[in-house]
């Protein structure tokens, strides 16, 4: 009998029918199977990477699935053993789409370090992973260099994304690939052991590593392909700007690759001009990105209207953080669907999705916006519920509670570190350490992380509300809302303010645009203008800094 056709036998010792006898092959979802069955069907899809230099470098599935298995075979044939840990430290290019399935396939787990991380947390992080091997741009060298006096990694293979001649001293990326036997094959894997590690980006305490299965990522790509969520497919051109050491890039490249879609990616060039070039060029259908990229293209599509002929249809995944309904509103202008997802490095990290059901459809826009502007529905074997202590909200969209998560690609807890257990509930859930509202339909909104909610004489405000509404007005380009020490009230919302170019509103102006979406005492107490609002390692705002920033405020009495 072949392996795995007839699971257990039919008769069991009392007499009853075995229920797992003949069903079903046991098949195991793993990424190798991706990755074979991208290079035998979609063999001349092409593959682009945009360097430093701003020039462009083409490839194909073919190409990529060599080099993906080469990959796997050179690490074997150097001493890899099953479970190790392969970091790599990169831009978003094809090298390092080959990491993303060689080194699974070769049984390892990818690490992608997020390579905008201060050196001591770098540091940190890959000591707590114990990762083994590095696989490294060539323009980062001197990050490595940061970090050589206090990481050891046993070997180091130097990628040429730069285009230029390797550096003296440094191992190649490409002569481990040509050290691959010619009769490799892959391990047997099993679809539940790690394919890939990633630590939070710490917006809210110390970096804390999650394992995704291969079953994880897999059923995951799955879900992406739903016309209720992404919808993706070989029509689509794929934009992968999501930066790869940021949870997966969002699955972006394991989808991309199960359908067979061109995949295009971007280096490190991310602001707004630079990347309509690159959606415009490649004819890019579907993207994604946290909302800080949007409202740059957004900026950059407003001042020059009409200079990039994007594709028709064009849809951009956002997530991260929330985005404002202006930026629904104004992308739309422009023929660019904003799709809205919520997740977590700890959820894969696509868990929600907010796609207007039937019933929304048929209500009037603006009310269609400010749903879009809501984190969505539960995606299938993901279960979402919100919590006061130990019991459940009700779904009437307005009571708030602790987001919980449990799911087929939900973590079941942190790399080696125990003592974040309490992060999982007894009975199986995952805190998330969002506060949202649940609608009677199942859509979630995410008032704000519980950090940053704003306690104020003993009513709650949420800051996402509040700077959502303030991105709204025509002067305003970034806002970020934060609470700071109050004598009297324990905390009042203070406004951090990013204008337009060129023009310049006043206090009461701000606060008598938002004076018609929200009670008085809602309303931020001080508005300052800055010209920049600090970001987290993946481009979010930082409001931690924000706080340390004007930690010492004086109310006005
Ligand atoms: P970090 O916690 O370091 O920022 P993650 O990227 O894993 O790393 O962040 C997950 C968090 O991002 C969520 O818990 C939530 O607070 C926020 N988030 C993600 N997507 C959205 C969204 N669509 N709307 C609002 N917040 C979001």
């Amino acid at each position: 009998m072949p392996r795995g056709v007839e699971k257990g036998s039919a008769k069991m010792s009392s007499g009853a029918r075995d229920p797992l006898f003949g069903t079903m092959m046991d098949f195991p979802l793993v990424l190798p199977q991706i990755l074979e069955r991208a290079a035998r069907i979609f063999p001349k899809v092409e593959i682009v990477s945009r360097r430093p230099d701003k020039s462009v470098a083409r490839s194909h599935y073919a190409d990529f699935a060599r080099r993906a298995r080469a990959l796997a075979a050179g690490l074997l044939a150097s001493g890899l053993r099953r479970g190790d840990r392969v970091a790599t430290l990169q831009w978003n290019h094809q090298f390092h789409l080959e990491a993303y399935f060689g080194v699974p396939a070769a049984g390892a787990i990818l690490h992608t370090l997020n390579l905008r991380l201060h050196p001591d947390e770098l540091a940190f992080i890959i000591q707590h992973a114990a990762d083994r091997f590095l696989l490294i741009d060539d323009v980062l060298l001197p990050l490595l260099e940061k970090l050589s006096s206090k990481v050891h990694f046993e070997r180091v293979w130097v990628v040429p994304f730069s285009g230029q001649p390797l550096p003296a001293g440094w191992e190649s990326y490409e002569s481990l690939l040509a050290g691959a036997p010619a009769d490799f094959k892959y391990p047997t894997l099993n679809e539940n052991e790690a394919a890939a590690m990633c630590y939070t980006s710490g917006t809210t305490g110390k970096p804390k590593g999650v394992l995704y299965s291969h079953r994880a990522l897999v059923l995951h790509s799955m879900n992406m392909t739903a016309a209720d969520t992404l919808a993706v497919s070989e029509r689509d051109v794929v934009l992968i700007a999501a930066s790869m050491f940021h949870a997966n890039a969002w699955g972006f490249p394991y989808v991309a690759t199960m359908v067979g879609a061109k995949q295009v990616f971007p280096g490190p060039h991310l602001d707004g001009e630079s990347f309509l070039d690159l959606l415009a060029s490649e004819r890019v259908t579907l993207t994604n990105g946290v909302p800080t990229i949007w409202i740059g293209v957004l900026d950059a599509l407003n001042r020059n209207p009409g200079r990039w002929k994007l594709a028709p249809g064009l849809r951009e995944l956002c997530a991260g953080s929330a985005p404002p309904e202006a930026l629904f509103r104004g992308l739309d202008g422009h023929g660019i669907e904003l799709l809205h997802a919520w997740g977590m490095t700890e959820t894969t990290p696509l868990a929600s999705f907010g796609r207007l059901s039937p019933v929304m459809r048929r209500r009037s826009p603006d009310e269609q916006y400010s749903a879009r502007a809501m984190q969505g529905r539960e995606a299938p074997f993901v279960n979402l519920r919100a919590m006061a202590g130990d019991q459940e909200v009700p779904w009437d969209g307005c009571t708030l509670g602790e987001l919980h998560v449990r799911g087929a690609w939900i973590a079941a807890s942190y790399y080696e570190l125990p003592e974040a257990r309490d992060r999982w509930t007894e009975d199986g859930w995952f805190r998330t350490g969002d506060v949202a509202a649940i609608s009677p339909d199942g859509t979630i909104r995410i008032a704000d992380r519980s950090k940053d909610l704003i306690k104020s004489g003993g009513e709650w405000i949420s800051s996402v509300d509040v700077e959502n509404a303030l991105m709204a007005h025509p002067a305003v380009k970034e806002a970020a809302v934060i609470g700071v020490a109050h004598p009297k009230w324990q905390e009042r919302p203070l406004a951090v303010v990013v204008c337009r170019e060129g023009v310049q509103p006043t206090p009461d102006e701000l606060r008598e645009f938002l004076a018609a979406r929200f009670a008085k005492w809602q309303l931020p107490d001080a508005f300052v203008f800055i010209a920049e609002i600090p970001r987290t390692s993946v481009g979010k705002f930082q409001k931690s800094r924000l706080r340390e920033m004007y930690s010492d405020w004086k109310w006005e009495s």
